[in-house]
């Protein structure tokens, strides 16, 4: 019979990498969790008419990449493609919204689905990390989020990446800008797709990434220049703040991003060592999308940063994380009765907080001590029959090298003492 593999553009965490995944999660946590953003964790599929009208209609996101099934109830779902919509979801359903304070801040972690064509970087299950905050129009809350990705990847020890910044206008400026676009993109050389793609979401066709396009596009109305004065000071006092905080950026007005729902800010975070697929996360602010999925007016901003390009990130630039050692200590017993006694001490030690393994199966002491040194640990505890006849155990330091008698009773204690 044939093995099986992982399904085309998936692949398996497994160890020692896996570590970095979890150490890159938490990275991107921790300075949510320290900022009043709330855990939360969503169904990994919906309704698809919740991305349908969410995400939009005309991205490519909804008519080509989600995994969509019919259930034997006769519901449609999808797979999640992405966060916000879902999370909007749930805190309307929660009324989170009424609870309390606003914004409602939330964060959350978990994977997403997408039928793309596979490559470097882009995979068709992937993972994120995201941030929404919910209910308040406010440019402090929108420097707020992109200061706490800036750190959370200046924390994880990345320098080669750059935020790219922009304001996509409101409802009221926004359509003015959409009409002298289409106006303009309708007397281009372009092909069918892209000429409908005009009519539907002129914005898209200006992140056109083929060089014949880009050419045309030249002289295209610019957004920044038919921006409403609302818009325009709102975008102005995000960069203060953002500069402000120290937080380096780059203005660039083509950035539109591929889902329907943004507003104002947009936002993206690139990395200069990932060839095309360049995009390690991205947000900004969604102010009509509670609307669109059928909620109360609900001004809000987020971000997803992904989980998989980040580790590629950290790859490209050489960094090797600071990750936490598996195992302390490794316990090595020689006979029966050591293996019994041997394991009671590294349950005690586990139970005291100390990360310990033990070699199983009965090896001889070769063997077992160079599973001791793969795992890493720092000490190894051995014990014979004669050990045990004078009521200690050796303990052997790894690094030095020295290896002396300790009393059983007193492992846990010396233990705890050596490694702080
Ligand atoms: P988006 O929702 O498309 O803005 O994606 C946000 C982030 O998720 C991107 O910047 C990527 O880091 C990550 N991402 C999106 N799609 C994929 C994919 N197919 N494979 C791997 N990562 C992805």
């Amino acid at each position: 019979m044939s093995t099986f593999q992982a399904p085309k553009g998936t692949y398996d965490l497994t160890p020692p990498d896996s570590a970095k995944f979890l150490a890159v999660r938490e990275a991107i946590a921790a300075p949510l969790r320290d900022s009043g953003y709330g855990y939360i964790e969503t169904p990994g599929f919906e309704d698809v008419e919740l991305f349908a009208r969410g995400v939009g209609e005309s991205t490519d996101i909804v008519t080509k990449e989600m995994y969509t099934l019919t259930t034997k109830g006769g519901s449609q779902l999808a797979l999640r493609p992405e966060g916000t919509a879902s999370v909007l979801r749930a805190a309307l359903e929660a009324n989170l919204h009424k609870a309390g304070n606003l914004p409602v801040k939330l964060w959350y972690s978990g994977s997403y689905y997408r039928y793309e064509r596979p490559q470097k970087g882009r995979y068709r299950h992937f993972s994120q990390v995201g941030a929404e905050a919910i209910g308040t129009e406010d440019p402090v809350l929108d420097a707020e989020l992109i200061i706490l990705a800036d750190q959370a990847y200046r924390s994880l020890g990345l320098r080669q990446f750059r935020i790219l910044l922009n304001s996509l206008g409101d409802k009221e400026c926004r359509p003015v800008y959409r009409e002298a676009l289409q106006t303009f993109l309708r007397d281009l050389d372009l092909d069918e797709e892209t000429r409908r793609r005009i009519e539907i979401n002129p914005l898209r066709v200006l992140d056109d990434k083929r060089a014949d396009v880009q050419k045309q596009l030249t002289d295209a109305p610019k957004l920044r220049d038919y921006l409403c004065d609302a818009c325009r000071a709102y975008h102005e006092e995000v960069r203060a703040l953002l500069t402000t905080a120290g937080v380096v950026f780059e203005d660039d007005e083509k950035l539109v991003r591929g889902l329907d729902y943004y507003t104002r800010t947009t936002f993206e975070f690139v990395h200069d060592g990932l060839g095309s697929q360049s995009a390690v996360g991205g947000g900004g602010r969604y102010d009509g999308l509670s609307e669109m999925i059928g909620g109360p007016a609900l001004p809000s901003v987020g971000w997803a940063l992904g989980v998989d390009r980040t580790v590629l990130a950290l790859e490209a630039e050489g960094v090797e994380l600071d990750l936490p050692v598996a195992t302390s200590v490794y316990a090595v017993p020689l006979g029966d009765e050591a293996r019994r006694v041997l394991f009671g001490v590294v349950t005690e030690l586990r139970r005291a907080g100390i990360a310990a393994d033990f070699a199983f199966g009965g090896r001889g002491l070769k063997g077992a001590m160079k599973s001791a040194n793969r795992s890493g640990a720092r000490y190894t505890l051995v014990a014979g029959e004669r050990d045990l006849a004078e009521g200690v155990v050796q303990l052997k330091d790894m690094e030095s090298g020295e290896q002396g008698p300790v009393p059983l009773a007193d492992v846990a204690a010396e233990l705890t003492k050596r490694l702080g």
